[in-house]
This record gives C-alpha cells, sequence and structure tokens, in this order.
C-alpha cells in the first residue's frame, strides 16, 4: 500500500500557478489588522509586504473546491486559477479513500529571497516532495504530505511580463492526512470540569513569609540576626548556629542554574501538556539556592551555569510561582496574544483560508477538534509579528521554519519567547516559541537580517 502513495513522490502538486491577485496594499492592510502587526515597513509608498504572509498570495480562497464541498459552480474554476496539479488532486482523493479524510497542516518552512512589493504578480510550481508511511499521532493514524513550492514575481504594475519574473521564495509545506481518533490532544489537561491545576502549596506559619512576598513580587529568602547566614527554604532556626531570630530579604533576581533536572513523563494531568519541562536548582547572588522551573528556551538547552534571572509565573487565578528566566541579552522579551475566536477567524479570513475548522464550531466538532483553531498562516504571521516588533521595521526576514503543536483554541492565550542563536554580522538566526497552557503551539527558526529593507528587490 505505501508503493500505491510513494508514486506520489515528484510529481507536480501545482503547475503554471498564478496568484489571484496581485500584491496589494488592501490585502497586506487586512493581514496585520488580523496579526495586530504595526511594523511600519507594510505601510506606505515603499510599503513591502509581510513574508510570513507569502502563502496568503496564493490560496485559492473560498473558490477551492477543497473548501467549498464541490457544492459551488465555479469550484473547477477556482482549482484551474491556482494550477492544482491532476496528481495531487489524485493524491488527496486517494488518502481520503483509504480514510485519512481529516487534514491539519504540521509544517511550514519558507525562505524569503527578496522582498514582495504591492503591483508585483506571483507565479508558483509545486512538487511532491514525500508522502509518509503511516504513523501513529495524537490525532490519529495518518500520512504526512510534503510539498516544495517555489515563488517567482514581476512587477506587473511596471508592465514585467511574466517571462521576467525573478525568484521570491521557496515554501515547503507539510500536512497530515489522517482518520481522526475522535479524542484530540490534550483533553485530560482541559476537560468539561475546566483545566486541572497545579498543586497548591502549603502555607503554614514557618513560609507564610516567603508566600506574603510572592503575593508582592519578591523571592524573599531569611537572614540569621545572630550570624547573617542567608537561609532557603524557610526554616524556624538557623543552621549555622542555631539562633531562632531571622528577617526577610528579597532577593534581587539574579542567579545561575547550579543543577537541574528534565522532566519527561510527569503524570498529573496539570503538567502533561509542558513536557519536558527543567527543574533547576538555582543558585542566587546572596548565596542560597531555590529549586524552580526554568522557562522562556527549551527545556534540553538549560544547562548549569547558565545565567537565569527571576520571574513570576500566573498559572491560574490563584496560584503564581516564582520562576527563572535566561538572563542573556539576546533573549526577545515576552509577548502574550489573548486567542480569541475574532482573532482565529479574522487570521484565517485575512490568509484566505476558509477551510470550516477555523470558522465554523459546529463542523469543528464534526471533525474531532473540541472547537475551531488557529490556521497555521496565522501561527506564522504571529511568529513574524513578534519577531520584527523586536527587531525593528529596518529588519528583513529572510526565513520562518514553523512546526505546529498543540492547536491554538478560543480562550487561550498563547505566550512567545524568543532568543537568538546565531549571529553573522547582521544576520540573526531565532528560536522561538509559542505556548499555550497545553504546551508548545508552535516552535519555529527565524532569520533575519537587520537594518536591510533598503536593499533592491531585483539584482
Ligand atoms: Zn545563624
Amino acid at each position: 500500500m505505501t508503493d500505491t502513495f510513494q508514486a506520489y513522490t515528484g510529481r507536480p502538486a501545482a503547475v503554471g500557478g498564478r496568484a489571484l491577485d496581485p500584491v496589494n496594499a488592501p490585502m497586506i492592510r487586512h493581514w496585520c489588522e488580523a496579526m495586530g502587526d504595526a511594523n511600519t515597513a507594510y505601510t506606505g509608498p515603499h510599503a513591502v509586504a509581510p513574508p510570513a504572509m507569502l502563502q496568503s498570495w496564493t490560496m485559492a480562497g473560498l473558490g477551492d473546491p477543497r473548501v467549498s464541498g464541490g457544492s459551488r459552480g465555479s469550484g473547477g474554476s477556482g482549482s484551474a486559477a491556482t494550477g492544482r496539479s491532476e496528481a495531487y488532486d489524485e493524491l488527496l482523493g486517494t488518502l481520503d479513500a483509504h480514510g485519512f479524510t481529516s487534514v491539519v497542516a504540521t509544517d511550514c518552512e519558507q525562505e524569503y529571497l527578496r522582498p514582495l512589493r504591492p503591483g508585483q504578480r506571483v507565479l508558483y510550481d509545486s512538487e511532491i516532495e514525500s508522502v509518509s508511511g503511516e504513523k501513529t499521532t495524537a490525532l490519529g493514524v495518518g500520512r504526512f504530505v510534503t510539498t516544495r513550492t517555489d515563488l517567482r514575481a514581476y512587477d506587473e504594475a511596471a508592465g514585467e511580463k511574466p517571462e521576467e519574473a525573478a525568484p521570491v521564495a521557496t515554501h515547503r509545506f507539510r500536512i497530515l492526512k489522517f482518520r481522526p481518533a475522535g479524542k484530540v490532544a490534550g483533553p485530560e489537561v482541559v476537560g468539561a470540569d475546566g483545566p486541572a491545576l497545579r498543586p497548591r502549596p502549603i502555607v503554614n506559619r514557618d513560609n507564610a513569609g516567603f508566600w506574603a512576598g510572592v503575593a508582592e513580587g519578591e523571592l524573599r529568602f531569611q537572614r540569621c540576626t545572630d550570624c547573617a547566614t542567608p537561609r532557603f527554604p524557610w526554616l524556624p532556626g538557623c543552621n549555622a548556629c542555631g539562633s531562632d531570630g531571622w528577617t526577610p530579604e528579597a532577593a534581587c533576581g539574579v542567579g545561575t542554574v547550579y543543577s537541574y533536572v528534565i522532566v519527561h513523563h510527569p503524570l498529573p494531568a496539570a503538567f502533561r501538556g509542558q513536557s519536558p519541562y527543567a527543574v533547576a536548582l538555582v543558585e542566587l547572588e546572596e548565596g542560597v539556592r531555590v529549586v524552580s522551573n526554568v522557562l522562556g528556551l527549551p527545556a534540553a538547552e538549560v544547562r548549569i551555569g547558565l545565567p537565569v534571572r527571576l520571574d513570576f509565573e500566573r498559572c491560574d487565578e490563584e496560584l503564581t510561582l516564582p520562576v527563572f528566566r535566561p538572563a542573556g541579552a539576546d533573549h526577545l522579551p515576552p509577548l502574550r496574544i489573548p486567542v480569541t475566536r475574532t482573532l482565529i477567524v479574522a487570521g484565517a479570513i485575512a490568509s484566505r483560508d476558509y477551510q470550516d475548522v477555523h470558522h465554523d464550531a459546529e463542523l469543528a466538532h464534526a471533525k474531532g477538534a473540541p472547537d475551531i483553531f488557529m490556521n497555521i498562516l496565522t501561527s506564522n504571521g504571529l511568529v513574524g509579528r513578534y519577531v520584527t516588533d523586536w527587531a525593528g521595521p529596518r529588519a528583513r526576514l529572510t526565513g520562518i521554519s514553523i512546526r505546529l503543536g498543540v492547536p491554538a483554541y478560543p480562550g487561550d492565550e498563547l505566550t512567545f519567547t524568543g532568543r537568538v542563536t546565531e549571529r553573522d554580522g547582521p544576520r540573526l538566526t531565532l528560536a522561538v516559541t509559542g505556548r499555550t497552557r497545553r504546551g508548545a503551539h508552535a516552535t519555529a527558526t527565524v532569520r533575519l537580517t537587520l537594518g536591510d529593507h533598503t536593499v533592491e528587490d531585483q539584482p
């Protein structure tokens, strides 16, 4: 059976594709509104299109028979307008026939060779790069289909001909076609009874001062009034001299990782969506050590000696805990984005993605999802926005590779964290993660060039 699918490798997915509309300011503005992206590079007479918006130009929209269910008379012309090949339609049909009727996008890798500008027309060709064997996933059994698209553009507004189109981007896209397991990832974390909560601390008269400090945004330790030895965790007496006299002191929040473990298989439901996570023994500048979590970077990158700084994580309405984040200057400030129904729908429509799971809760239910969820183009756009919010309007995105994890549903909050992993002059590589309370929604590698918007987009 695998051979049936392997035969599609290397066959065209789209031939002679042509974007339905030229790159244009109104679609750019709608996209920026949906993403909350105020980057000034995307407005005005010298505007470029948001690079992360790339895929929006080639979407078929409501003309796509895949989203109109073939019930629209114009469905066929929608397919023709985007150049989708018979081979690709046949592959999807064969997957449907094998029961893999549901689809979800899992990965998107984009390389931006030069910026797109209003007035340009986008042309593209696409190839089926691979069809995986049957995989068991959290969503159900299915097969991954990877396509690679090469995009070119010519300046239609300036009278250029299609033959003059120059390469502008490459785009690798992976979808999972699957048989719904009837159970979505993470219901044990957020079920009918609401989210499973992290264990509550036991507050007693010996440690009440510590929790009073946390409530005021301080990490307090004790200092012996007789021998001045600092101590943590909180204890009734001094280990050094036995004195029971002490005063509380607030830590300055600067520390290093003294030791750590990575937890891969947590059992309590409240932790299940976060695995793997790092539990660290952090040595504070004041000389005491604190057991806590290190957040803001992949757990695998926590190491002994890592400089960290204190932060406070609001776990739920009643519980806030002191945590630590990497202290390096190369860390981007976190960005929290409430995932509203409006954001999900606005992002889907701005990216011309009319798949029902992104706007119709009933049909999303029927396909095994608890609610509508964010489309990958929006996730991609938010990653782009997060990085350029930090890097500024003169930075040029040159690539975004994104892998989707848990879906983002209405009511979630997406928290983006990121850091610079490589620097080569003005060229930076960043690791970006967008998490919800269920775990990592998007894990991305972003490449950009600082101060590069003055480069000519034609060689
Ligand atoms: Zn003492």
